[in-house]
């Protein structure tokens, strides 16, 4: 660089001279502007250099703040990952409360409401002694009713599905196992259960199940949650079934064997001003109290003005979700 400028300087001279008509110059004189011209390109290199350096520090500067944005920004990004990772827990946690209640008398959702006052009586979780004693009764007062049953493979089980079906009740789908664990571990395993005992039912009696209830209601709290409910009702519906949940609970599943008067003042009590009540009941083995209720309550509505129905799979539905 220094030698460049030198020649620079050293040019100008030369052609200043070839150019003629200037002043005459001495040799004291043209070392002085050599020296000046010099410490000049020495001064512009000098700053040049400066400039360059200091372009350098801020370079170097831009690239710290660069890399301590980059940071914040990943500390920022790793906060909404837990930030979100909350949000979702929260919402599942949200939805689990919203499954507890039980039932969800507010949000009972309604189809095909009939014209007439109509009563739906509903036995969930046989076949046992107790079924045949409650069809001794819809025998008598020739009353039709609906069967939610589970699977029994035996002799007893045939026979009850058979005779469930002969004397025009309906049959229901209620999952063969009935086990929680079981069924609700997954939606195909839901499916599975349900396929199991459709078959079984086909078998015995021609018919093949196109009514579920499911075990706890659409709203359980034995489920992983309602969002799974959400799935597998809509799952159901797909498959061709239609769900029922009730809008009557008889309470004799609040415990192994309830007085047959709280049975009886249940259904009174909560089907005061319903225009179709879909009543939920267990014929399982230890319900011997519903099957002594079964005539009183009858009775009770048929002097309401009821008249009974089975269910199908475009009759009247009260859901939950
Ligand atoms: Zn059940």
């Amino acid at each position: 660089m220094q030698g460049d400028g030198l020649a620079a300087a050293e040019g100008r001279y030369e052609s200043a001279e070839a150019l003629g008509g200037g002043q005459p110059v001495g040799g004291q004189r043209l070392a002085d502007k050599a020296t000046a011209l010099q410490l000049l390109a020495l001064f512009t290199l000098v700053a040049l250099l400066a400039l360059l350096g200091q372009a350098g520090l801020v370079n170097q500067a831009l690239t710290k703040q660069q890399n301590r944005y980059r940071s914040e920004i990943e500390t920022l990004r790793g906060q909404v990952r837990q930030l979100n990772e909350q949000v979702e827990q929260l919402q599942r946690e949200k939805e689990r409360l919203r499954s507890v209640q039980y039932p969800n008398r507010n949000g009972l959702i309604t189809e095909n409401v009939p014209e007439k006052k109509t009563a739906y009586l509903t036995f969930d979780d046989g076949p046992s002694e107790n079924t045949l004693a409650v069809l001794d009764i819809l025998a008598q007062y020739q009353v039709k009713a609906t069967f939610f049953v589970n699977g029994n493979a035996t002799d007893f089980g045939r026979a009850a599905y058979r005779r469930i079906a002969r004397e025009g009740h309906a049959l229901g789908n209620h999952t063969y196992s009935h086990l929680y664990g079981k069924v609700y571990a997954s939606i195909e395993a839901f499916m599975e259960d349900v396929r199991r005992l459709d078959e079984l039912i086909a078998e015995e009696t021609g018919i093949r199940p196109d009514i579920l209830r499911f075990p706890g209601g659409s709203n359980n709290r034995v489920s992983p949650g309602r969002g799974f409910m959400v799935a597998l009702s809509r799952r159901v519906v797909e498959a061709g079934y239609q769900y029922f949940d009730w809008n009557v609970d008889s309470l004799d599943a609040s415990k192994a064997t309830p007085d047959k008067d709280l049975i009886v003042n249940a259904v009174a009590r909560q089907s005061a001003g319903q225009k179709a009540v879909i009543v939920l009941f267990h014929d399982s083995p230890a319900k011997k109290t519903t099957v002594e209720a079964l005539p009183e309550i009858i009775e009770r509505l048929q002097h309401e003005g009821y008249s009974f129905d089975v269910l199908g799979k475009s009759a009247y539905a009260v859901k939950f979700l």
